[in-house]
């Protein structure tokens, strides 16, 4: 039966694919397609996975007679029965051989998979019994897949997942991939995978997972409240990124009609692409400057495909994600910023000090124990954090200022709203300087660039202006700590406002406040991509853009159209609206 599910419209296009759902706790398993002749093998490591953990599970209960405590835990005995049943399940065996022999997916995934199609069937039984050992088959695939861990694929090395994102033609079936939340370094990871779309449940328009969907150019809808457990393993789903909508099971009427626009999308897609060497000057002769937001290092091919004139924005965070505490030591971030800084052949490169904190927790885990009470968007966050890590952001700084010595960079740094944290931020930076003499290390001129993304800096630009050389307005946390709306919260993103006067007004004034004094200003926040901002922020006076490569072509043919003198003007009205967004059609 088809039916549709509602959500929040994030990276644009239509994706057309078959579900596949994968549980919050599973989204580190590798998913990548294998051969039609390394099928068997992967078969292969499957049954030793079995075998592996039958003789480990045999050995225990083994172990627990030979210490005579069988008698005093029978349950442990009898579980471990239960264990050894269910991992020769034939439910269980056939299921995953059918994913691996029919679809191709590696060992890994298949099970996974397989565990999600049988949890729903256990989780609607009747029985409370039957009901529970749906934990105990998770934690025979959990034993599975430890064991698959500790033996490395062949496959997954010779062959890692096609970078287009579209299926394997083998199989030729697309995916779409259904989760209940994605963390931004989840999603990541799914950057080079075998999706053609994503949805999940919860997630903002600016959160950064879906920040990371809009980078991959896949489209994709958040905050699709429970998709994930409306949609069945293997449904047909077509995804609507333009309208933030998800069709489960569609009729071939739907199906065609999505057919055709997608289809068009490709076309309109293909007319951009030849903006790509036009400069972009408006009508009126003023020369706008398109930057690059990039999350990874090799993100500069995509930048320079997209005819960006350099990196406005590197969120060198990504390399500090999921990593199990185990952060990049100073020579391992030197190597990514002068990757960057090569891939970037000449033009700037802004690189933004780490990020981490909210929405972008280091590891899986974002709120400690005994700590959920707490707002993790007002804590130790940006450039809070760094601050207490002097050790962790000295050795970032010497890597930035060591790869300036290859190539045009600029340091960014986020979320600065106190003077003496700005105090503090320059002083690490010429202690850094410092120690790279000592060593005797080359190291280059960096511009030093704030962002102006709390409302308290947005009201204090002449201070930033007195210490920095440019600034960089973060839209995304601007209109967040304006409104107090949490930017990850999908039941309150309907208040999420990029248009409210108080953030326009902080904006003009940012804008204003820097040409003045004859600084550069960009906006970096997702408003810079969004086509529908462009007039208004031209008008406000902008000439600096810097969003996610995907996203420029499609802003560059705006200002192509647009008069900034014009636009003033009408800039002005609607920054004195009491309804900004009732003049935006005008
Ligand atoms: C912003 O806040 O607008 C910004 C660009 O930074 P981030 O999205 O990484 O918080
Ligand atoms: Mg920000």
């Amino acid at each position: 039966m088809s039916f549709t599910v509602h959500g929040l419209a994030v990276s644009r296009g239509i994706a057309i694919g078959r579900a596949v759902i994968v549980a919050s706790s599973r989204v580190d398993v590798a998913h990548y397609f294998v051969k039609a002749d390394q099928v068997e093998s992967e078969i292969e490591r499957l049954r030793a996975a079995r075998k592996g953990v039958y003789e480990e599970i045999v050995r225990v209960q083994g172990s627990l007679s030979e210490l005579g405590s069988n008698d005093a835990h029978p349950e442990l005995s009898a579980l471990l029965d239960v264990h050894l049943m269910l991992l020769q399940d034939e439910q269980l065996t056939s299921g995953v051989k059918h994913w691996i022999v029919d679809r191709h997916y590696n060992a890994e995934w298949a099970l996974t998979t397989q565990l999600e199609v049988i949890a729903r069937q256990f989780d609607e039984m009747e029985d409370p019994y039957l009901r529970e050992r749906k934990a105990d088959l998770e934690q025979v695939v959990e034993r599975m897949l430890r064991f698959m861990r500790g033996v490395a694929s062949p496959v997954a090395v010779a062959s890692p997942a096609p970078a287009t994102g579209r299926a394997d033609p083998l199989v030729d079936v697309p995916l779409v991939l259904i989760a209940h939340d994605l963390s931004p370094a989840d999603m990541l990871q799914f950057k080079q995978s075998v999706f053609a779309g994503f949805v999940t449940d919860v997630g903002g328009k600016t959160s950064h997972t879906a920040i990371v969907a809009r980078s991959m150019d896949i489209p994709a809808v958040v905050g699709a409240r429970s998709a994930s457990h409306l949609i069945n393993q293997d449904d047909w789903v077509v995804i609507d990124g333009d309208a933030g909508v998800v069709i489960v099971d569609p009729s071939p009427i739907v199906l065609a009609e999505y057919g055709a626009k997608q289809r068009k999308g490709e076309v309109e897609r293909e007319r951009l692409s030849r903006l790509k060497n036009t400069p972009a000057i408006t009508l009126d002769g003023q020369k706008i400057e398109l930057l690059a937001n990039i999350e990874q290092p090799g993100d500069a091919a995509a930048a320079l495909r997209a005819g960006a004139v350099g990196v406005g924005l590197f969120r060198t965070e990504f390399l500090f994600m999921g990593r199990n505490g185990k952060l990049p030591d100073e020579e391992e971030q030197y190597r990514a910023y002068c990757l960057a800084v090569e891939g970037m052949q000449g033009l700037p490169v802004t690189i933004r000090t780490v990020d981490v904190g909210a929405d972008k927790p280091l590891d899986r885990t974002p709120v400690r124990a005994g700590e959920d009470h707490l707002n993790p968007a007002l804590g130790l966050r940006a450039i809070r954090w760094s601050l207490s890590e002097p050790a962790m952001f000295l050795a970032q700084l010497r890597a930035v200022l060591r790869a300036a010595a290859h190539g045009s960079v600029n340091l960014l740094v986020p979320m600065l709203a106190h003077a003496s944290e700005i105090r503090q931020t320059l002083a690490l930076v010429q202690r850094a300087r410092e120690q790279l003499d000592a060593r005797g290390q080359a190291h280059g001129p960096v511009r030093l660039g704030a962002m102006i993304e709390v409302p308290a800096a947005a009201l204090t630009v002449p201070l930033f202006l007195r210490h920095f050389d440019f600034l960089s307005v973060g839209t995304n946390d601007l209109i967040q700590y304006t409104l107090a709306i949490d930017r990850a919260d999908e039941t309150v993103s309907h208040l999420y406002d990029p248009v409210h006067p108080a953030v326009l007004q902080l904006l003009a004034s940012t804008i204003a406040q820097a040409r003045a004094a004859g600084k550069g200003v960009s906006v970096c926040g997702e408003m810079a991509g969004d086509v529908a901002m462009t007039r208004l922020l031209l008008g406000l006076g902008l000439r600096s853009f810097s969003m996610h490569p995907s996203q420029i072509l499609a802003v560059k043919q705006q200002i192509l159209r647009c008069d900034t003198g014009k636009l003033a003007t009408w800039a002005h009205s609607v920054l004195v609206a009491e309804d900004p967004a009732a003049l935006m059609a005008d």
